[in-house]
């Protein structure tokens, strides 16, 4: 009996789907890629299939899957190239895959993942966005089809180890009283709120722990992107923020802990290296290798912890009054950022600017019940355009003064 398991990559060319590929890589006798995915990039791409040999890849955008389709068919490769966003849901529903990885970054991630969740397969979520956007749909139709949802965000997975046996997520365990959410603090975890208002795209992606793409850096850099992962452990857990506390952990070591209802806290620790929890989801509930070395607490010598500062950092604010509002809250939240990190990344705001955006879009966008997928996309394209005009627009204002 063949028991290779067959993994799709959804954004395999990004931080995520490359560690993904490292640790495949190390298990050729248990795991085999059904398929790879990305945007544009057909030449990181092609390299992939080179070396993974996938039975599918598909390119988001038409004209990169034609040049990959070019380069793959020279090369004498057995991969089928499709493209477009129809594609990328064929493939997370085919019987060649067992397991998908959701690596693509933001909202964008949404169709094809909760696709991934309606055929019943195991989910690793990477990409927290659709979770923030959808969690409630995500969780019932997980129940419905029998999809294993396993979180593949560092603080997420660590919790989930912390669960349990027999946990699953989607649900809340009586046992529990409350969930410890650490965060690093970010690049400007020590900046002065004066100093915050002329950082460069450069330095805001400068993480001090971990590598990875823009859009999550400039997040961790603003704690937006604690923020969503709040609400994110709310979805994936079953609880209100007021059973979440935040602790800023400069050493991002100790990745989340469970305090249960005895007072017992349990945490999990390691390197920050994300193929940690993309081990243990892949192979869940085994263990393999990963490729992660030993954690030295010698070295690390010192675990520190310290209560976050809401008032340099407001979008943690917003997310977790988004999280308490509920309905579409979410849904405006998340998009109104994603404008405004594209709009920062692109030199057209300030740093500073980011919270003023989410916050007018969160004013501005009334809100709806989001057990619908058409009430909640049509919230997250009405912030998109709110948010849009107010970074053009002319009642634009300066970033919110210190
Ligand atoms: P990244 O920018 O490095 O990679 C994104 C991938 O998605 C690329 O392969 C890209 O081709 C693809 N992509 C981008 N836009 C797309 C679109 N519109 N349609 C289809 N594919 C698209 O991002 P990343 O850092 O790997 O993060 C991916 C997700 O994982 C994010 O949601 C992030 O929040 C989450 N995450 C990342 C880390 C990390 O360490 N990088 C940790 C925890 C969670
Ligand atoms: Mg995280």
């Amino acid at each position: 009996m063949n028991t290779l398991k067959g993994v799709t990559v959804l954004g395999s060319t990004g931080s995520i789907g490359v560690s993904t590929l490292d640790v495949i890589a190390r298990h050729p006798e248990r795991f085999k890629v059904a398929a790879l995915t990305a945007n544009t990039q057909a030449d990181r791409l092609f390299e992939q299939c080179q070396r993974m040999h996938p039975v599918h890849a598909v390119m988001l955008d038409e004209s990169a899957g034609m040049k990959l389709r070019e380069m793959v068919s020279v090369a004498g490769l057995e991969t089928e190239v499709t493209s477009g966003a129809a594609a990328l849901e064929d493939v997370v529903t085919n019987s060649a895959t067992d397991i998908v990885m959701a690596a693509i970054v933001g909202a964008a991630g949404l169709l094809p993942t909760l696709a991934a969740v309606r055929a019943g397969k195991r989910v690793l979520l990477a990409n927290k966005e659709p979770l923030v956007v959808a969690g409630n749909l995500f969780i019932r139709e997980a129940r419905r089809s029998g999809a294993e949802l396993l979180p593949i965000d560092s603080e997420h997975n660590a919790i989930f180890q912390c669960m349990p046996a027999g946990y699953m997520p989607g649900k809340n365990h009586a046992a529990v009283r409350r969930i410890l959410l650490t965060c690093s603090g970010g690049p400007f975890r020590t900046a002065r709120p004066q100093d915050l208002v002329a950082v460069t795209p450069e330095q805001a992606c400068a993480h001090p722990n971990w590598v990875m793409g823009r859009k999550i850096s400039v997040d961790s850099a603003t704690l937006m992107n604690k923020g969503l992962e709040l609400i994110e452990a709310c979805r994936l857990f079953d609880c209100t923020p007021d059973h979440v506390q935040i602790l800023i952990h400069p050493q991002s070591v100790v990745h989340s802990m469970v305090e249960y209802k005895d007072g017992s806290v349990l945490a999990q620790l390691g390197n920050p290296d994300m193929r940690t929890p993309i081990a243990h989801a892949l192979a869940w509930p085994e263990r393999i290798e990963s490729g992660v070395e030993s954690l030295d607490l010698f070295e690390v010598a010192q675990l520190d912890f310290e209560p976050p500062d809401l008032g340099r950092f407001p979008c943690l604010a917003l997310a977790r009054d988004a999280a308490l509002a509920g309905g579409t809250a979410p849904a405006i939240l998340n998009a109104a950022n994603e404008v405004a990190v594209d709009a920062f990344l692109d030199h057209r705001i300030r740093f500073t600017d980011i919270s003023c955006v989410i916050e007018h879009t969160l004013s501005n966008v009334g809100l709806n019940d989001d057990n619908d997928l058409e009430a909640v996309l049509a919230d997250d394209a009405a912030a998109r355009t709110s948010a849009s005009s107010f970074v053009a627009g002319s009642n634009y204002k300066a970033a919110r003064e210190f």
